[in-house]
């Protein structure tokens, strides 16, 4: 039996009240694509755990990997010790990611990631003898994680800046990348980035964003030639280039990686989320040689991080099994079967008087509202309809595991189309 009421007494939820608590849902069993519910009721899942669940849930080969593992050794200090677990995951970071990516920073989570990435960046320059270079250039609309630094650079508004303000470093927003992905591109679209770093180089450390992809903070697939050209201004004006990967990696986006669109390689990408097919939470954080040799030489002498948890055995397991079974899935024919169920699931809607724009990209579907939806209720309706879709603001959008079946795509689509469909 669920204990609703202690759970809406005392236990907080992502982004919630625990004064006025939205309701939730209780879970007893995850498999494949779906989400059983203590009524019994089973939902066809359309967010993947936020990002995380790449081959859905209960996989029998990374559940046996972390069997395995579990027997063997859960955990052990990283600290003067190593192991295989950790080395086999970090081979296959240095060889997936994007080239020169070579030195392996393993974390608890995306925004401790991006925490390590920040702090990579500014002890950089200081080993090279500017310490002035702190700042941290982001674009508008960005989502970088919910701890201080990571929130720095999150959209100044969406982000919730004004709450903290007094809190947390101030950092240098540009314009929001434009334009789409499909549109033409128009050179205009890189002066606000290129003119913030012509104006302020000297006390920039780096750029932080997400490649063609800005998740939470409104679903903007831009173009690629805003990311190469943002390269070349990093190299051009002497700022690094952080790639925050971490919901776009590993396949989502159509490429096994997003900065592949662009055909770039960024300084620093910080990967988590499906990083373990969405089990047990880890994150990396991948340097060039020329930075980790550069930190190194610098007056500390060392890279000034180590989480209790860093490299967790039974995580890394978890994730080798993941990326193993990523290569072996064929994800790009996953992703692009999927990509072709959403788009035709979802593109007669973009007709209907309530739909701002519909747009897909890999096995992402969004469906963008005129106003914003309330949460509660589309919750119930979608619920009701035997699927898992969480929307906010004015975004309905769904990203489901690759391994999901055309029907459970579909019914993920008609849901979207009911609900729009019975708004008046
Ligand atoms: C989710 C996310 C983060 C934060 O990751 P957590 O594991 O939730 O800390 C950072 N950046 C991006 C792009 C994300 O999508």
């Amino acid at each position: 039996m669920i204990d609703y009421q202690f759970d809406r007494d005392h236990i907080w939820h992502p982004y919630t009240s625990l004064t006025k608590p939205l309701p939730v849902y209780g879970v007893t069993k995850t498999q494949g694509c779906e989400i059983h519910l203590d009524n019994g009721q089973v939902l066809v899942d359309g967010m993947s755990s936020w990002w995380a669940a790449m081959h859905g849930y209960n996989h029998p080969v990374i559940n046996q990997a972390m069997k395995n593992q579990i027997d063997n050794m859960s955990h052990i200090m990283f600290g003067g010790l190593t192991h295989e677990p950790a080395i086999e995951l970090c081979k296959r970071l240095v060889e997936l990611t994007p080239k020169g990516l070579d030195k392996v920073f393993l974390s608890d989570s995306g925004s401790v990631s991006v925490e390590v990435a920040l702090k990579m960046a500014v002890q950089y320059w200081h080993s090279q003898g500017k310490p002035e270079k702190t700042k941290i250039v982001t674009p508008r609309n960005g989502y970088h994680g919910d701890t201080f630094a990571a929130m720095s650079v999150c959209d100044p508004v969406t982000g919730m800046h004004s709450l903290f303000s007094g809190a947390m470093q101030q950092q240098l927003f540009v314009e929001r990348p434009t334009p789409r992905i499909e549109a033409q591109w128009h050179s205009d679209a890189i002066n606000s980035l290129r003119k913030t770093l012509s104006d302020n180089h000297a006390s920039i450390a780096a750029l932080i964003l997400e490649p063609i992809v800005q998740g939470t903070g409104g679903m903007n697939f831009y173009h690629p030639e805003y990311l190469r050209q943002a390269r070349q201004l990093c190299d051009e004006y002497q700022i690094l280039l952080i790639a925050d990967e971490i919901a776009t990696g590993f396949g989502r986006t159509g490429k096994l990686f997003a900065c592949e669109w662009a055909d770039i390689s960024p300084d620093i990408i910080c990967l988590g989320k499906t990083l373990t097919g969405g089990n047990l939470t880890l994150a990396a954080t991948l340097t060039t040689n020329k930075i980790a040799t550069g930190i190194c030489n610098g007056e500390a002498g060392v890279f000034m991080h180590g989480p209790t948890y860093m490299a967790n055995p039974l995580a890394c397991a978890a994730a080798i099994a993941s990326i193993d079974l990523l290569i072996k899935n064929d994800w790009q024919q996953q992703v692009n079967q999927v990509n072709q169920w959403l788009k035709q699931g979802l593109a007669p809607l973009s007709d209907n008087p309530h739909v701002a724009d519909v747009r897909c990209l890999g096995a992402i579907g969004v469906v963008e509202m005129k106003q914003a939806v309330d949460q509660a209720t589309i919750q119930r309706f979608f619920v009701k309809q035997g699927v898992w879709i969480r929307p906010f603001g004015k975004l309905v959008y769904v990203m489901p595991p690759y391994v999901i079946q055309q029907d459970q795509v579909a019914k993920l689509c008609n849901a979207i189309k009911s609900y729009i469909e019975q708004l008046s």
